[in-house]
């Protein structure tokens, strides 16, 4: 048997590997460094626990370990990058099923439970239900209105599981103890249910925190140091993500669970004329620029379009020396992070790559503004328009350029739904089609001149 002292050093190197990691995925140049120490950190985590485990089954966990681990690797792998969204969502939920499990099984082991043990579990459930919910909104399987009916549910539902709390704390039932559960997993499908498409970046970052905070919980109730120390920093982390979010769409977490929410408008039947431009126009216009400025949106994404965005800029820039700068919103896309990922798959110079504030300033002085695949980051009905699902939310100043370039499809509306009047703008430009495809049209139309 290991000594103590020997485990708890362990255990202190994988959680300063975590750590270390965290800090490496601050940016994208240490971001594959930082994921690889945190991988170190849980390898060496998890051969240790294997190795200490009192009264092991190996054959169980092993199995267990082998089913889990094609599972993850298989998921990675046949993964669209565009779908990571869910797949986070997804992850969360696994983190609060673990705790719920964990939880459940210490209950079950000693017939009695503790403070930390029961917190642990609660939270794993509403997480798990919570997070399976975002799961189908995100994928947009499944949408639904806030009502004050949802609010008076919502009420209910935690006033039982509060009164189950308090009761399985006095009579260790395991009957209460399933209705407490019951009811956990009932809240958090309530809760997550009713809440718009654009508040689901916060609700994904707020999921993450619970699962680290459930984590933590049921870490106390085994006494095992780690997975308190890393549920800490996933609930932590997870709550800082949710508030630079919650600054950065200027939300109030407290209204995104309880305020009734404005239906969002769709563009579907709208009868204003947007105009709209061939590739050679947008062609000419670029090359003509002296500041051209690149907004990407979740349809970069979809569309797979970084490789030939770092190709227009770098003809923009080589043969015409047009000055090219990317703006990037703080929810551009579908997880936080989204558009540097791709940019800096695509190479794209970190140099070019602007967040919202820095930006912001330049778009008076830019001549064309090129959009794509990005809608609801740009709608300056945030600004103007009360009625807007989107208003308050900080977008990229797009409209004050001279001229606005959008490559989308159609006229539909983003994620969020909302109308977006910037494509009647008088400066504005819609170039419909797939957002690669168009930009590998411009830079052949480049080539050609
Ligand atoms: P939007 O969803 O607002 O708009 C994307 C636009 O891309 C759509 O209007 C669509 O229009 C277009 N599009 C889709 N596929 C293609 C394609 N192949 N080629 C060209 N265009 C395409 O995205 P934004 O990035 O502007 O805004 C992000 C939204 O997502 C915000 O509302 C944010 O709150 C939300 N969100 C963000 C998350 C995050 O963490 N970043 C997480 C979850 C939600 P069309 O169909 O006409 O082509």
């Amino acid at each position: 048997m290991m000594p103590f002292e020997s485990i708890f050093l362990i255990y202190l190197v994988s959680a300063i590997c975590f750590i270390l990691g965290l800090r490496g995925l601050s940016s994208p140049q240490t971001a594959r460094r930082g994921n690889f120490l945190s991988m170190s950190g849980m390898a060496l985590c998890l051969i240790t626990t294997l190795i200490v485990a009192p009264g092991r089954n190996d054959v169980g966990i092993l199995s267990a370990l082998i089913l889990a681990a094609v599972i993850g690797i298989y998921t990675a792998w046949r993964i669209k990058l565009t779908a990571l969204p869910q797949m986070i969502a997804l992850l969360n939920g696994a983190g609060g099923l673990s705790s719920l499990l964990v939880g459940t099984a210490q209950i079950l082991r000693h017939q009695a439970h503790t403070f930390d043990t029961s917190v642990g579990i609660i939270t794993g459930a509403v997480v798990f239900s919570g997070s399976l919910i975002a799961f189908l909104k995100i994928g947009g399987w499944y949408r639904l209105k806030r009502s004050n009916f949802s609010n008076i549910l919502n009420i209910l539902i935690a006033a039982a599981l509060i009164f189950y709390w308090v009761r399985f704390s006095i009579d260790d039932s395991m009957t209460t103890a399933c209705l407490m559960i019951a009811s956990a997993l009932i809240l958090g499908i309530t809760l997550t249910l009713p809440i718009g498409g654009a508040d689901m970046p916060i609700v994904i970052s707020l999921l993450n925190a619970a699962s680290g905070f459930a984590a933590a919980g049921i870490g106390f109730s085994l006494t095992n140091i780690l997975l308190i120390i890393t549920g800490a920093l996933v609930g932590a982390g997870g709550m800082i993500l949710a508030f630079v979010m919650c600054k950065a769409m200027n939300k109030n977490i407290f209204k995104i669970f309880f305020a009734s929410q404005t239906p969002a408008q769709s563009v579907a039947d709208n009868s204003r004329q947007a105009r709209t431009a061939s590739i050679s126009d947008v062609a000419f216009l670029l090359q003509n620029a002296q500041k051209v400025i690149i907004v990407p949106g979740f349809g970069m994404a979809a569309a797979n379009a970084q490789y030939a965005l770092f190709n227009l800029s770098s003809v923009l820039q080589k043969k015409y020396g047009v000055e090219v700068k990317f703006a990037i919103h703080p929810v551009a896309g579908r997880m936080p992070g989204h558009m540097n990922v791709l940019l800096i798959e695509a190479k794209v110079d970190y140099q070019q790559v602007f967040s919202m504030e820095e930006i912001n300033p330049d778009f008076e002085t830019a001549d064309v503004v090129y959009v794509i695949g990005a809608n609801d980051i740009t709608n300056p009905a945030a600004q103007t328009d009360p009625s807007s699902s989107l208003f308050g939310m900080p977008i990229l100043e797009v409209y004050k350029a001279k001229t606005v370039v959008f490559v989308k499809r159609s006229l539909a509306a983003g994620y969020s739904g909302a109308d977006n009047p910037l494509f009647f703008a008088q400066n504005t430009l819609m170039l419909y089609g797939d957002a690669k495809q168009i930009t590998e049209e411009i830079i052949a139309d480049l080539g050609t001149k």
